[in-house]
């Protein structure tokens, strides 16, 4: 339980639902900011406008999946309010106040270094990672459905990087019968594409690999499909890059040549809201229950 423990929710999208339905259940204080324009009835929480939250009192601060933008600001679909992550804010804080975002940036890694405080990225956890590779997986199932008119079963597909959401793409498609080869560059990593049954490929050959694909479907976050790479592929060739922005595909030169190449950010947050909610939510409840046990023993 987190009975006594005040958290501020800060902006977010429909995932922080979860998150609040979660904490809500385990009886922490909750202080919602950014949300006025939600419906939604959970009783007994308190929705506040930014300023008007004690965070002298705050034990810890959820901030959305992607944290903040470059500027510090807090972006919400649940609200109007222009709200900003500030440097004055956060030393209102006590001194044990942590930080909860997805992923961050240097604006705000620049903000929670210069006050002190402890800041967890909920998605560099490999927990989080390979939970949220499977919606990542149907999500890119569905963007493979959409812009192809061949069935993934039979189709020749190139996955790039056997990461986290490399191996659960990899055997996703497989698992609806394509013809899956995965490239990779660690020798262990081929070992496991060979016992997956899947074909494996050194990254160094990707040309040679890339001549007979309908599909490629790119993991890795550095530049990798290159132009040289995107010239050996069929024409009817689709790519789509899962990568963080700006992925690893040379985007200008594939719509110079013609062939379809699609970012994908965000994949869970679009095809499974609720999933991705309840995986940010069970990660994050746990952390917080583990940091209120480690308070009340330091406190004995
Ligand atoms: P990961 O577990 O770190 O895997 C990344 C893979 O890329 C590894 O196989 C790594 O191989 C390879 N790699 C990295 N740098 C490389 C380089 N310079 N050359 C060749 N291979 C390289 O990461 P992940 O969790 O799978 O996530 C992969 C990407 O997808 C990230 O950018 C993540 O933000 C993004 N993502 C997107 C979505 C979405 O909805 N689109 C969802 C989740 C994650 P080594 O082990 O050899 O380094």
């Amino acid at each position: 339980m987190l009975t006594g423990m005040h958290v501020a929710i800060i902006g977010g999208d429909a995932r922080q639902l979860e998150v609040i339905r979660k904490l809500m259940e385990l009886d922490a204080k909750l202080s919602l900011v950014g949300f006025d324009q939600l419906d939604h009835g959970f009783a007994g929480v308190t929705k506040m406008k930014i300023h008007e939250v004690d965070f002298h009192d705050v034990d810890a601060i959820v901030l959305p999946v992607h944290g903040t933008n470059m500027d510090g600001e807090i972006q919400t679909v649940f609200s109007n309010e222009k709200m900003t992550f500030t440097e004055e804010l956060l030393r209102q804080t006590p001194a044990h106040c942590t930080v909860y975002s997805g992923i961050t940036n240097d604006y705000l890694d620049r903000v929670v270094k210069s006050v002190g405080r402890k800041h967890v990225q909920l998605f560099e956890r490999d927990d989080v990672a390979i939970y949220n590779s499977i919606p990542t997986a149907e999500g890119t199932v569905m963007m493979v459905i959409q812009h192809t008119d061949v069935t993934i079963h039979g189709s020749r597909i190139a996955v790039l990087g056997l990461g986290r959401v490399g191996m659960t793409v990899a055997r996703t498609f497989a698992a609806l019968g394509a013809r899956v080869k995965v490239g990779a560059r660690r020798s262990e990593h081929l070992a496991r594409i060979a016992e997956m049954a899947l074909e494996p490929f050194h990254l160094n050959d990707l040309e040679q690999h890339v001549k007979d694909i309908d599909v490629c479907i790119n993991t890795i976050p550095h530049l990798i499909v290159t132009a040289s790479v995107i010239a050996k592929m069929p024409a009817h060739t689709l790519i789509i890059d899962l990568a963080s922005k700006p992925g690893g595909t040379d985007f200008r030169y594939a719509e110079k040549r013609g062939i379809q190449a699609l970012l994908a950010p965000g994949l869970p947050g679009i095809v499974a809201p609720k999933t991705a909610g309840q995986i940010v939510a069970n990660v994050l409840s746990q952390l917080l229950s583990a940091d209120l046990k480690k308070r009340k023993e330091n406190k004995k």
